[in-house]
């Protein structure tokens, strides 16, 4: 039995993605005993549009920046040790490469001083820095820190044997015209399975999680707290039914958005939101028996320079991969009903939308850009030329969002217009492999018996008054740092656009050497 905690607040918490059943989950394991979970969905797990609700997402811990480095070794330690998530984790490795250009014919050499200093950085911070010390599988030892790539043979040893001889240009010419490393501790993530396994567990310790239900408005107390605001006591539904709670969470990913405009329209931070969703574009293969086996136990692969990432296929010979995109797709916003599966880009400018092909749409409303699926192909050719003879009818594409913050720091504030209501989001494409540890940031936020205070560093980067100080700063026209790479989010046409002006637009964000997109 945990801990009882002397008194019994109760929680509402709209949303099931990992911030959500993260919270749900540690709040059940705290002892807490009235815990409500609102989604969506059909069944109150995260929504098959929900970027939690995916085949496999990157876990590694080679941040640049210590806040998120010692967070994600806390979450790896918890990926290997927890009962509840272990099995979904597999710990491949991570190999992270750039010097695509120097393929294409765009210089002599791929490697630039971003790309040699994100290396360095994440060679360096694979081991341990005074940081969180990380835990192993039980019974057995961490597996050894990262390692550069000097030569090809230094690379070939860090990919299976049966997938050595099927290796492109792409992962060749390391020392001379391409850059990396592989950090054997990370891997990758089963990502829809085990959000859901997380919430199966809260459920199993009492959570209650309520399907099909759409947060519309929010339910306040007669009487304004000592400072004057008005004091949330819940929300009520967009069929009528109102869940009351002591806590209100919102968690709602990419919709986030939207839905405080819709709960708080008049609102001062409507006009600069601290997060706005944009669509990422995924590929998914399907292999055979025998091209699976050739991939089976590969590192995922990320590119720095184009951003390109692919996966070790899952035991059903799905093959993952995506380009993450500093600006994504800006418009149009995630969808609420669920009458359709995905999002659509139909909505966008006319002239970013290719048209549907009739060999890479499951349905006329679900599909990327055409050239933008031509392109991620063609990237992974060069690494895995072998996949080229997958064929059209076994390619699947999906749409992925993000919920962007300017400098890639999260958002998990108190919402300053009002008391009781804490908002826990803004993941910038990077909060999946955080699933074990954001319910403690959440339950600390909300101040719960027995959790410890988020640092002084930790309250100000995720708080509501940073994110408007950066939003004031892209506003002026200034450079906003990112909280990882050094660069600018946003990257191309999208930076230092002022950012109203930024979520109006369908934005295609160009590959460009310096233009660096390694989170995830
Ligand atoms: C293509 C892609 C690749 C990524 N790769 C990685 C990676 O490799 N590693 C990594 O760490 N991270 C990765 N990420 C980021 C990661 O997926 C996100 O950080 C994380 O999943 C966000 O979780 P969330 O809980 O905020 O949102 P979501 O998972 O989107 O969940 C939000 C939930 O809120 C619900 N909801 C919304 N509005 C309402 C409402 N009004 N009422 C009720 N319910 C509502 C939705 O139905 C949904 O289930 C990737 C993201 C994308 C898009």
């Amino acid at each position: 039995m945990p801990h009882q905690p002397q008194s019994q607040p109760s929680f509402l918490i709209v949303g099931a993605g990992v911030y959500g059943a993260s919270t749900a989950l540690t709040l059940a394991r705290l002892g807490y005993r009235s815990i409500t979970v609102l989604d969506r969905s059909t069944d109150g797990f995260a929504a098959p549009d929900a970027a939690s609700n995916d085949v496999n997402k990157i876990a590694r811990s080679a941040y640049s920046a210590p806040l998120y480095r010692n967070l994600a070794k806390e979450a790896l330690s918890q990926w290997r040790t927890d009962p509840t998530i272990s099995r979904f984790y597999h710990e491949v490795g991570l190999v992270l490469h750039s010097g695509i250009a120097a393929l294409n014919g765009d210089s002599a050499s791929g490697i630039t001083d971003d790309a040699e200093a994100y290396v360095r950085n994440g060679v360096e911070n694979s081991v341990e820095k005074g940081g969180f010390a990380e835990l192993p599988r039980p019974g057995q030892q961490l597996p050894r820190p990262a390692w550069p790539f000097h030569s090809d043979d230094e690379a070939l040893d860090a990919f299976p044997p049966a997938l050595r001889p099927h290796l492109g240009e792409g992962l060749k010419g390391f020392g001379k015209r391409q850059t990396g490393y592989i950090d054997p501790r990370g891997g990758w993530t089963e990502a829809n399975a085990a959000v859901r396994a997380v919430l199966a567990e809260a459920i199993r310790l009492g959570v209650k999680v309520v399907p099909r239900c759409v947060a519309k408005e929010l339910l306040y107390h007669d009487r304004p707290s000592s400072t004057g605001k008005r004091v949330v006591r819940g929300i009520r539904s967009a069929d009528g039914k109102e869940y009351t709670a002591d806590h209100t969470v919102i968690a709602a990913g990419a919709w986030s958005r939207l839905l405080l405009q819709q709960l708080l329209p008049g609102s001062s931070i409507n006009a600069l939101p601290p997060a706005s969703p944009s669509a990422q574009c995924v590929v998914l293969l399907q292999l055979t028996p025998e091209e699976r086996a050739v991939l089976k136990h590969a590192p995922v692969v990320l590119n720095f320079d184009t951003g390109l990432y692919v996966f070790e296929p899952t035991a059903d010979g799905v093959l993952k991969m995506a380009i993450h995109s500093a600006a994504g797709y800006q418009n149009p916003a995630p969808r609420l009903d669920l009458e359709t599966a995905y999002p659509t880009f139909q909505q966008g400018e006319e002239r970013h939308c290719a048209q549907p092909s009739a060999i890479y749409k499951e349905s006329a409303d679900q599909f990327v850009p055409e050239d933008k699926v031509r392109t991620m192909l063609e990237e992974l050719y060069t690494l895995y030329p072998l996949l080229r003879a997958v064929p059209a009818e076994r390619i699947r594409t999906r749409i992925c969002w993000y919920s962007d913050t300017l400098d890639e720091n999260w958002v998990l504030d108190h919402h300053p217009d009002v008391d009781n209501l804490v908002v826990a989001g803004g993941d910038s494409g990077h909060g999946y492999k955080f699933l074990p540890t954001l319910g403690r940031l959440v339950a600390a936020k909300l101040g719960v018996e027995g959790v410890p205070e988020l640092t002084p560093y930790q309250q100000r980067v995720f708080s509501f008054e940073h994110h408007r100080e950066l939003a004031e700063k892209v506003k002026r026209g200034e450079k906003v740092e990112s909280a990882d790479s050094g660069r600018a989010p946003g990257g191309g046409a999208a930076a230092g656009k002022p950012v109203a002006e930024r979520t109006m637009r369908m934005d295609k964000s160009a590959t460009s050497k310096s233009n660096p997109r390694a989170r995830l």
